[in-house]
This record gives structure tokens, C-alpha cells and sequence, in this order.
């Protein structure tokens, strides 16, 4: 079986160690493939140091792929060596329920996430922070030449997070938009809204991150720590999309929207949120959530993310420092995204 170099963790407080791991032999319909580059996801931190419920230890995170086809089973027809492909958060579901059918295959009963997860062989799943992966060619994307698989990576995740709920709920022409939140996902969100031709508003919690802000297509930039600032936004936006993990003044957001608007989450704050549903009441507004996509409308968003220019922005590092990388992006340190350079594991 083909082995791959892994960078691991062993406990919810434990440090991430280099190690070696084995991948499948790719079957008929399978693609191995070098991981060239890999993205460090707020949820990874999550995941590893158990704050999202029970793991499976020892644990290899990561679940923005980006790199090389080596090898291809028998009845392939997607790829061929030598392709550039990535994998996001799932590396498999049932393939024929209704929700599958219906292009939402992240919510099947039987989605396998790219780690943390059994495989269909019964094995852990082991994800990015690695140096190849062996998965069904399904759930494989496609990185078009345009978008370069360092910066790309990202995408996987933090791209189609964002690209959905954006396009559900009508980020278009003549549409305000705002971006609440700009670190890992909210960057990414501000360029994906810019380029659906939506006019485009930060409101992040100071002014450090303007000049990104303008370069990534907002038009406007509010900074929370100054006084009065979601008053003067009442009934400003058509779409809020919320990128913040923190705890919020909700009620204070929510009335920002225009009537009949939409506020859509894809933040996770840790803790239960409160909320007067008189902030949605008075205004006919709409609470929404959103969790990644289906694996076309995923391949949907990396072709407009190509056509459009829109990549991460990134800071590149090396195997042995993902573990100060993680205290960094808790902190809120890091412009925007980190990438691990597999070839330093
Ligand atoms: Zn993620
Ligand atoms: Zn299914």
C-alpha cells in the first residue's frame, strides 16, 4: 500500500508530531494523488483539540487538498496522471438518496468527511496534512490551470462555504451585500460577493484590515469598536452573511437587514446564541445557516472562482509549524489563511 508522510495529533491538548501513514491501494473507480499543498480550517483546530465532540485519535486534520494525480484506477474516466485536483470537507456519501440526488451530498446520512471519519474500507480517515490521499474520483474536484494550488487550497473549504450561501440567497447586481467578519472565510466571501456583481460592505471589528478589505471588492468598510455603527447601518443590506465565530450583539445585526432580507450563518459560534424575534419579526427578515455544498456546485464555484481571479490569500508554512500556526489563527493572527507546503512534512 502506498505510504504518505503525516503530520498527527495524539489528544485535545497534545502537539502535532511527524509521522507516516498508509493510503488504499486506488480501486477501479479511485484516484491517488500528491497533496501539494494543504489549508489549516478554523474547524480543524476545532476538531483536533476536541471542542466538536468525540475524536478519533491519532488524528491527521485537513480538508483543503490541493495537488497531483499519480494514479488512476482501471475505470477512471474523470482524471489522468498528471491532472490538478483537490478534495474538500467529504470523500463520500450513499450516491443515490434523495439527498444526494438533490446535490446536496454534504448532509447524506452516509457522507464520509475527508477525517474524523470511518472510510467505506473501515479505516480512520486521514486528511491534508499529508503528503497524498486516495479517494473516490466522485468526490474529487477539478483545479482549473488559473488558479494556482497554493492559494487554491482554501478554496475547497472556505470558497464554497461562502459561494453557496452567496448565490442561494441572491447576492447579485443592485444587491447589498455585507460580510460580517473577514478572517479565513469572510476574505474569501468579500471577493466571491464582489465578483457575483453585488455591491459589497465589510463590518469588521476595527479598521486594521480596510486596505484588504477595498482590495478584495468592498466598497464600504465598518469597524464594530467604533461607536454607533450598526445604528447607523438600520435597514442598510439585502444579504448579511456572517463569518464570526465570536459572540455577537445579534439582535443589533439582524437590524441591519432591509425588510424581507436574509442573514445567513456560516460563523459557528461555540456557545448558544440569544436572540428578540422581534428583530426578525419586525421586518419579515430570515434566519439562515449554511454548510459547504454538493460536489457540482463545488466544481461550480472553483470555475468561477478561476474566471474570476479569486483565490485565498495566503501565508505558506511548514509541517513542523502547524502547531503555532493553530494558536495564531485562534488569535485571529493570520492574513488570511494558512497553507502548509506538503513538501516540508
Ligand atoms: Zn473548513
Ligand atoms: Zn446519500
Amino acid at each position: 500500500m502506498p505510504t504518505a508522510r503525516a503530520y498527527a495529533i495524539d489528544s485535545p491538548t497534545g502537539s502535532f508530531y511527524p509521522t507516516t501513514i498508509t493510503r488504499r491501494e486506488p480501486g477501479p473507480t479511485e484516484v491517488l494523488f500528491d497533496i501539494k499543498y494543504a489549508g489549516i480550517c478554523h474547524s480543524d483546530i476545532h476538531t483536533a483539540r476536541g471542542e466538536w465532540g468525540p475524536v478519533n485519535y491519532p488524528l491527521v486534520p485537513g480538508h483543503e487538498l490541493a495537488g497531483i494525480v499519480t494514479q488512476i484506477g482501471s475505470q477512471v474516466t474523470k482524471f489522468k496522471v498528471g491532472d490538478r485536483v483537490g478534495v474538500g470537507c467529504y470523500v463520500d456519501s450513499c450516491g443515490h438518496c434523495d439527498i444526494c440526488l438533490g446535490g446536496q451530498e454534504q448532509f447524506c446520512r452516509e457522507a464520509i468527511y475527508t477525517y474524523n471519519g470511518i472510510g467505506r474500507d473501515g479505516l480512520p480517515t486521514a486528511g491534508g496534512y499529508s503528503t497524498s490521499f486516495t479517494g473516490e474520483e466522485r468526490y474529487i474536484l477539478r483545479i482549473p490551470d488559473a488558479i494556482p494550488l497554493d492559494a487554491g487550497a482554501p478554496l475547497l473549504c472556505a470558497g464554497i462555504t461562502t459561494y453557496a450561501p452567496l448565490k442561494k440567497w441572491g447576492a447579485t447586481p443592485g444587491k447589498r451585500v455585507a460580510v460580517v467578519g473577514m478572517g479565513g472565510l469572510g476574505h474569501v466571501g468579500v471577493q466571491i460577493a464582489a465578483a457575483l456583481g453585488a455591491e459589497v460592505a465589510v463590518i469588521s471589528q476595527t479598521r486594521s484590515k480596510e486596505a484588504d478589505g477595498r482590495r478584495f471588492g468592498a466598497s464600504e468598510y465598518y469597524a464594530l469598536d467604533e461607536p454607533g455603527t450598526l445604528k447607523k447601518l438600520r435597514r442598510s443590506f439585502d444579504l448579511m452573511l456572517s463569518t464570526v465565530a465570536a459572540e455577537s450583539d445579534l439582535d443589533a445585526l439582524l437590524g441591519c437587514l432591509k425588510i424581507n432580507a436574509v442573514f445567513v450563518d456560516v460563523g459557528l459560534p461555540a456557545t448558544p446564541v440569544s436572540l428578540l424575534m422581534q428583530s426578525l419579526t419586525g421586518g419579515n427578515r430570515v434566519l439562515a445557516g449554511s454548510q459547504l455544498a454538493g460536489i457540482d456546485e463545488t466544481q461550480e464555484m472553483l470555475d468561477f472562482c478561476a474566471e474570476h481571479g479569486i483565490a485565498a490569500q495566503i501565508e505558506t508554512i511548514s509541517g513542523d509549524q502547524i502547531n503555532e500556526a493553530y494558536d495564531k489563527v485562534v488569535k485571529s493572527q493570520v492574513r488570511y489563511r494558512y497553507v502548509i507546503d506538503t513538501a516540508t512534512i
